[in-house]
């Protein structure tokens, strides 16, 4: 029955849509590869691609972007286009490559608007103005952001983890810190703010990034009772950086679960790439 009436529904609007194109000869033909069917006119995907393109996400997941194709896709076009590294999966499974470091550094001591509890803390420079950007509208909102912890390289992360052995014994250290090469903070997006410790939940600047850090492009990495997804107890601290697009996406399709969509993206953004018209 459903089937039924997406197939009128689909009809009706592509008699309206081909009534309209008719009466605007301004309006360009079709590409090439362009299909009537097609969701996005980037992409020559339509109902049953997308279908298929979804078939293993969570069922509230699939249904959100099969219900809004368009959107879905807009937001998927936008981001295929956000400078490398943004979207990359680094995870206990997936190590970032050996040697592998950001190339564009910069020394957040240089911005005089950013509250920082050390001097020598660096982030990429592709973050830095969607974060002033934050931190004035945070500042408007009579919040200061406090930058504690970002970028780490792989030879201080290994530091950091075997003294986390000494002092807790392993099981406790691989919930609290990552090992060399997979940790989300040696990609130079990530920011740790306030205190790094569970005293910072409930804050009222852990409340305004709650609320706000999506729109500009920030996003929580382990969230509350993702432990058996995530690898990591809940950090209401950590935040990584991965695009407004990517943000908006995360939080309008995938539950605003970051690890769901970047796991979703790795396996599947050369298909969507290699649809596009
Ligand atoms: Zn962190």
């Amino acid at each position: 029955m459903g089937k039924t009436y997406h197939f009128i529904f689909i009809m009706l609007a592509c008699t309206l849509a081909c009534g309209r194109a008719d009466n605007s000869p301004a309006q360009p033909p079709p590409g090439p590869q362009t299909r009537s069917g097609n969701l996005h006119p980037a992409f020559s995907l339509d109902r049953e691609d997308l279908a298929a393109l979804t078939a293993e996400l969570p069922p509230p997941m699939r249904e959100a972007i099969l219900e809004n194709p368009r959107d879905f896709l807009d937001l998927m076009s936008r981001l295929m286009r956000e400078p490398e590294g943004l979207l990359v999966l680094v995870d206990k499974s997936h190590p970032l490559p050996e040697g592998w470091e950001p190339q564009d550094l910069k020394k957040l001591s240089d911005y005089p608007l950013l509250r920082l509890s050390r001097q020598n803390l660096l982030l990429r420079a592709i973050v830095l103005p969607d974060l002033l950007d934050m931190a004035r509208e945070a500042q408007k909102d009579g919040i200061t952001l406090l930058v504690s912890s970002t970028y780490r390289s792989a030879a201080y992360q290994k530091t950091v983890y075997e003294r986390n052995v000494r002092e807790m014994g392993q099981q406790t250290a691989d919930r609290e810190s990552a090992w060399p090469r997979h940790s989300q903070h040696q990609l130079g997006t990530v920011i740790d703010f306030g205190s790094i410790n569970d005293d910072f939940t409930g804050t009222p600047m852990q409340r305004w990034l709650d609320a706000n850090a999506w729109k500009y492009g920030f996003s929580l990495s382990f969230p509350e009772g993702r432990e058996e997804l995530t690898g990591y107890r809940y950090e209401s601290w950590h935040f990584r950086y991965i695009g407004r697009s990517a943000a908006e996406m995360a939080r309008r399709f995938f539950g605003d679960i970051q690890q769901i969509m970047l796991e979703y993206l790795h396996l599947h953004i050369q298909k969507f790439a290699a649809a596009e018209i």
